[in-house]
């Protein structure tokens, strides 16, 4: 056990002394630095995935894809774009014979916390950009996934030197300690309640914030779409790594005549993909991450249940799991329908007129995403212009979140900031703006603003009219 309270000053000013010398670092350099992460990360490939096995049961082809590939090929990506993003953008300037430019240079000293539910991707993939942007880091892996935090701080400790990134692991104790010091970015993945103890705890230091947030991501099923065809969509974003992900459908709105058939649809293509000769395929589905999580998913289902809730598929629990389960008649006020479920449990809402819909959505805070199938451009376009979301998917449900030009972030409740791509690139620099002036004498008007102002004022009042 590292001690922290002498420990992490020490890095912590190192780190301080050593920010220079890493903004001064070029895209090359960077990039480099990148690959030798990216070559350790394929390297410790196998540990990674058994790692993600102990904590959540992940299964090794979910753990390869959306935790390890994911990083991966944000690498590539930074090593394809980084040299022209780091280039001065020079813009036109007011001043006569001056020149203006932005710089992006790094924010410096950064704070990156990751939550358990895709432990290495969420701790890797905003590391990327704030490497490509040239900052100093220190990590703060879940405590809630300790294999993965293990195997980690393993890679970061094999391919940096503390002084450029170092990883300090641990609990909430950990987590306090790094807030009480002054960070200049702090970038912050989890729960929307600890979110705002991270926001105010930078504004001590006024610390810049990302914050990566949750909540109740919604599903809109317009009556024209062919819901046997979306059917695989939906269950593909709830069921994967057992519902635990802050993108995954938290509920679906469908036309109160199709939610027989959606229902039934549903469970027979979760009974084809789960189930092997009636018994649950563990190894497809991720176990919940704990018992206390377990028990808050079983009193969210029990809950619904009392107040009028049908369980249409599911519902049982086995080996830290829950089947994957489906809800119909699900009250407004049943605990299911307050709090992000974060869980394989797919609540089915029924509505009559889409503007009840997006009432609902609207009573809400802004939700991560919002998944709209329509095939009418119409009511697609209805939805995006009286609702909000961090990113919106139409046609499908989290893939928004992979396509490299598009910001992945939240929205107020559901987060601050943006990342990803370029974006996570300026979400990690700050725009400089510099003026290299023209040589004095240049602009015959520079001395008008200078004192004395004496008959001035009416020359300004004709310009301003
Ligand atoms: P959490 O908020 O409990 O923990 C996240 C991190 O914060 C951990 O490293 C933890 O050690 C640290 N932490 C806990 N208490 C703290 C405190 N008081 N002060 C400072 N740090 C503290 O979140 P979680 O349970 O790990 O993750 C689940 C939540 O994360 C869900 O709400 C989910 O939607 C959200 N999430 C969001 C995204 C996204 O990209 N928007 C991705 C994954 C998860």
């Amino acid at each position: 056990m590292v001690d922290v309270e002498t420990k992490l000053p020490e890095v912590f000013q190192l780190q301080k002394q050593q920010q220079y010398v890493v903004k001064m670092t070029s895209a090359e350099e960077r990039i480099d630095k990148l690959q030798k992460l990216k070559a350790e990360i394929l390297a410790q490939a196998p540990a990674i995935i058994e790692a993600l096995q102990q904590d959540l049961d992940k299964p090794a082809f979910e753990a390869a894809s959306s935790e390890i590939l994911s990083v991966m090929s944000e690498i590539d990506y930074y090593a394809e774009n980084l040299k022209q993003w780091m280039e001065p953008v020079e813009v036109p300037s007011r001043s006569k014979g001056a020149q203006t430019k932005i710089i992006s240079e790094p924010k410096g000293q950064c704070l990156i916390y990751s939550a358990w539910n895709y432990p290495f991707m969420l701790l890797f993939l905003p590391l990327v950009p704030a490497l490509g942007a040239g900052n100093v880091c220190i990590l703060k892996p879940s405590e809630m996934a300790p294999a993965t935090s293990a195997i980690s701080t393993k890679i970061i400790q094999k391919v940096f030197d503390e002084s450029e990134v170092a990883v300090f692991e641990g609990g909430v104790d950990v987590a306090t300690a790094l807030l009480e010091l002054p960070f200049n970015h702090i970038f912050f993945t989890g729960s929307t309640h600890v979110g705002r103890e991270i926001m105010q705890a930078a504004g001590k230091h006024l610390a810049s914030v990302t914050l990566e947030l949750g909540g109740k991501c919604p599903v809109i099923i317009d009556e024209q779409v062919d819901l046997e065809k979306i059917v695989p969509r939906i269950v593909f974003g709830k069921y994967m790594n057992s519902g635990q992900i802050c993108l995954a459908p938290d509920h679906v709105y469908v036309k109160e005549n199709q939610q027989e058939e959606f229902a039934r649809l549903v469970g027979e293509y979760i009974q084809r993909n789960y189930f092997e000769n009636g018994k649950l395929t563990k190894e497809d589905l991720s176990k919940i991450v704990n018992e206390r999580n377990l028990q808050r998913l079983k009193g969210l289902l029990e809950d619904a249940v009392s107040k009028g809730a049908t369980v249409r598929y599911g519902g049982e629990i086995e080996d830290g799991r829950i089947y994957p389960t489906v809800l119909t008649d699900v009250l407004p006020d049943a605990k299911i329908m307050q709090e992000e479920i974060f869980g394989p449990i797919l609540p089915i809402l029924t509505y009559t007129d889409l503007d009840e819909v997006i009432e609902q959505i609207n009573a809400r805070p802004k939700p991560l995403g919002l998944y709209i199938f329509s095939e009418d451009q119409r009511v697609v376009d209805n939805v995006l212009s009286k609702t909000s979301s961090g990113g919106v998917a139409v046609n499908d449900v989290i893939r928004h979140m992979l396509e490299p030009n598009l910001p992945f972030g939240g929205v107020n409740e559901s987060g601050i900031g943006r990342y990803t791509g370029i974006f996570g690139f300026k979400e990690f620099s700050h725009e400089r703006g510099v003026l290299y002036q023209a040589p004095v004498g240049t602009n015959p008007l520079e001395t008008f603003a200078h004192a004395p102002y004496k008959g001035k004022l009416e020359m300004l009042m004709q310009k301003i009219k």
